[in-house]
């Protein structure tokens, strides 16, 4: 079967890599789901709300579920109770109401700074400048139940090698930084989620420590407008 195998081919690869598989499982049907979870994968990316709660609802347990797209305030209710991570943090008002939605639930819910690195204009994410502000507020000081364990970035869709490589440095170097200012004594600030289908080799090599896959495990996605 395709899935497996493909998640076998990524297991192999990171293997002893310290970097882990992202299974970006976003429209794709319960039963691709299903192939890739039988094969050992157990944590899936979702990019909209509805959908991975109605996938949680019904997939077994077990899975670690990372939300990888925008996310709107008003939302977080939804996904508080079961997510481990979102990885789309992007702003000091949604990390408040997550730590909100987490003491409510009485649960830690990791975040990741979602960094903007690439070109585009139409990407989400916060600047350096932006991320340390949050880090540094008073406001983000005072959070008992919300976890930053790292940043994630979504470069830019080209095939150029050295633009890549020049985005996937700068977030590394900019995790480095915060890591520094800010999380020095703190180890559960360790992930540098980057790479996706087209470039995770690349990513992988600047020092990812998660790879969010879809469509080189999938297949290529049927969107449904
Ligand atoms: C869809 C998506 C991915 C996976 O993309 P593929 O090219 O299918 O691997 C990774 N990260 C984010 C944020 C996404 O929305």
């Amino acid at each position: 079967m395709a899935i497996a195998q493909n998640i076998n081919h990524f297991q192999d690869k990171l293997k002893n890599s310290g970097c882990r598989l992202i299974a970006v499982s976003k429209t794709q049907p319960y039963e691709a789901i299903m192939d890739a979870y039988n094969a050992g994968q157990r944590v899936f990316g979702e990019n909209k709300v509805q959908e991975m709660v109605a996938k949680q609802e019904t997939l077994p347990k077990d899975i670690e579920w990372h939300l990888i797209g925008h996310l709107q305030r008003n939302k977080v209710k939804y996904i508080a109770p079961f997510v481990h991570t979102i990885q789309s943090v992007d702003s000091l008002k949604l990390l408040q109401e997550i730590e909100k939605q987490a003491i409510r639930y009485d649960r830690p819910i990791n975040c990741l700074l979602q960094i903007y690195i690439a070109e585009e204009e139409t990407k989400f994410g916060l600047s350096a400048a932006e991320a340390k502000e949050i880090l540094a507020s008073p406001e983000f000081k005072a959070m008992e139940r919300v976890q930053i364990t790292g940043v994630m970035g979504i470069a830019t869709n080209t095939t150029s090698t050295t633009q890549l490589r020049k985005e996937f440095r700068f977030l590394k170097n900019l995790f480095e930084e915060l890591k520094k200012d800010f999380f020095q004594q703190e180890a559960t600030f360790k992930e540098i989620s980057m790479g996706m289908s087209s470039d995770y080799e690349l990513a992988l090599a600047e020092g990812s420590t998660m790879i969010r896959v879809g469509s080189s495990i999938f297949g290529a996605r049927n969107y449904q407008v």
